[in-house]
């Protein structure tokens, strides 16, 4: 494939590489592609003041007339799928099959967002008082940054975008360090709708900013950035959300996730395989809602195990631009050792691991490709309890399904889960109460590869955001509360006396 075709197509050019430093490698052979330019932390003063600037303006442009600039962003990206799809596969390693529906995603939240441009309702409420009415207002709210992780490269942007945008606010993006091109080629791609739509959309309205975690600091700190959307590990959470707190900011966090399936006695057997292996493996298990730990009845473990262990040893694993290709290569070397530090605690444990070795280092010396792991637990040990951002599958017993829940349960992270079961007393359970903990809960089908309509995210570590559809743009919104006299008298809430 040649590469630097791709990026002229997606309208990157040597002008916006010139004095790079950050060095860009593929995971799929470890080869730099470009260097990026990055941005001194110093210098996000200058950015957020542009940010603001632009806020002033585009909160007074008409929602569906901002809707329009989503909706040509959708068009855009439509046209650039395929060269977007590519350059996600080339910088996360994900198969292009997955690089192309990263992309539909984006289009789909644009055109949740474009006809959400002409909704962003509020409630009219009833007053107590004669002569009054009462109404929710949502305004928009100022700059909104997001930090984006590697897995996802296009996709999380889009989903905060699409919405901060129709919601009346600019955009500051830092994406991760190791994706920056495709955070590039998006703001290309905006651009061409921004040229298209015409000169309601104020200079600044998006930036992108290259650079590692002081950079992302430097925005998070801002108290002219009212709203901090970050996507990433729960370290990372840990330390953004307390300064975005500290100056008493709105944080949106989308953190780690620890995802579980449960198959009951009654589940379809032959489905839950399939759901199991797409989940579990999958983005080589780099997404945040992989399946990693599996609860299985004790009355079809011994059915359904060999049936997995055959699958796995079945997973076609390469260069993940070539067809045929399921699963790609971990993101770096890190990765593949933190894969391999926790097969061996968990093999301390007494467990039994079935897979998890290195493989094509002949082919790809400095490319990182391993078998995917099944590893059976005597008990939910420590190692379970901990995200690993790879293809591992922790495997248990259990005999009683309000046992499975518990365990389930029983991790500091809370974004997806699932039952296969035919059973509706057990799925009902699942979805009750007393079920899953998590933001997302599915029956028959598996943790990951969520719809865009539904509002994403999950709680304790997790983060406790929402973002996507359903009511999340609201978080991208300041809400109002304005009381209407409309009588010629001044009566008071609660009937309270004070005259003068
Ligand atoms: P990471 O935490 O290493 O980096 C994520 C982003 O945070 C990067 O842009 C990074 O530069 C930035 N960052 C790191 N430290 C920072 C700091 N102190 N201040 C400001 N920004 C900082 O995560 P990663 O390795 O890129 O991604 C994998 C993790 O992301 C996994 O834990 C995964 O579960 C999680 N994730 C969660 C979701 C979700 O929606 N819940 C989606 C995708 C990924």
């Amino acid at each position: 494939m040649n590469y630097a075709e791709i990026l002229t197509r997606l309208g990157i050019g040597e002008a916006d590489l010139a004095g790079g430093s950050l060095a860009v490698r593929t995971p799929i052979d470890g080869s730099e592609i470009a260097k990026v330019p990055e941005l001194a932390p110093e210098k996000m003063a200058d950015v957020i003041a542009t940010s603001k600037a632009a806020f002033k303006k585009w909160r007074m442009v008409p929602a569906p007339r901002r809707g329009e600039l989503v909706r040509l962003l959708g068009e855009e990206l439509r046209a650039a799928k395929d060269d977007l799809g590519q350059l996600v596969t080339l910088e996360a390693g994900k198969i292009f099959q997955e690089g192309l529906g990263e992309v539909q995603e984006m289009i789909d939240i644009c055109d949740f967002a474009v006809g959400l441009s002409r909704q962003l309702y509020g409630l009219t409420i009833a007053s107590e008082r004669p002569g009054h009415r009462m109404q929710e207002t949502w305004h928009p709210i100022g700059p909104v940054g997001i930090i984006s992780a590697f897995n996802f490269p296009v996709a999380v942007w889009s989903w905060n975008a699409a919405l901060a945008l129709v919601c009346g606010n600019p955009v500051i993006w830092k994406p991760s360090e190791k994706t920056p091109l495709t955070a590039l080629a998006c703001q290309k791609i905006l651009e061409k709708a921004i040229a298209r739509f015409g000169d309601d959309a104020p200079a600044g309205l998006s930036q992108v900013v290259i650079g590692g975690a002081a950079l992302g600091e430097a925005l998070v700190t801002s108290e002219d950035v009212p709203v901090i959307s970050a996507t990433g590990s729960t370290r990372m959470g840990r330390i953004v959300g307390p300064k975005v707190a500290e100056r008493f900011g709105r944080s949106i966090l989308e953190l780690g996730g620890n995802n579980a399936m449960i198959v009951s006695p009654t589940a379809d057997l032959e489905m839950a395989v399939r759901a199991i292996v797409f989940s579990a493996v999958g983005t080589a298990g780099q997404r945040c809602t992989t399946l990693r730990r599996l609860f299985v009845h004790d009355s079809v473990y011994d059915q359904l195990i060999p049936r997995l262990v055959k699958a796995y040893a079945g997973v076609p694993a390469g260069n993940p631009l070539e067809q045929g290709v399921l699963m790609g290569p971990l993101i770096d070397s890190d990765s593949f050792d933190r894969m391999q530090g926790s097969l061996a605690a968990a093999k301390e444990t007494g467990a039994t691991v079935h897979g998890g070795a290195r493989q094509l280092e002949d082919k790809f010396p400095n490319g990182y490709y391993v078998t995917p792991a099944i590893v059976e637990m005597k008990s939910q040990e420590q190692v379970m309890k901990d995200e690993t951002f790879a293809p591992i599958l922790y495997v248990m017993r259990y005999s009683d399904l309000d046992d499975a829940i518990d365990m389930q349960n029983d991790v500091p992270q809370g974004l997806s889960s699932c039952i296969f079961s035919t059973d509706v007393r057990e799925t009902e359970a699942f979805l009750s109460d007393a079920g899953s903990d998590c933001g997302i809960a599915n029956v028959n089908i598996g943790p990951s590869g969520a719809e865009i309509g539904g509002a994403f995210g999950g709680e304790k570590e997790t983060g406790g955001g929402r973002e996507s559809g359903s009511d999340a743009w609201k978080a991208y919104m300041r809400r109002a509360t304005n009381t209407i006299n409309y009588s010629r008298e001044l009566p008071l809430a609660q009937g309270i006396k004070f005259d003068i």
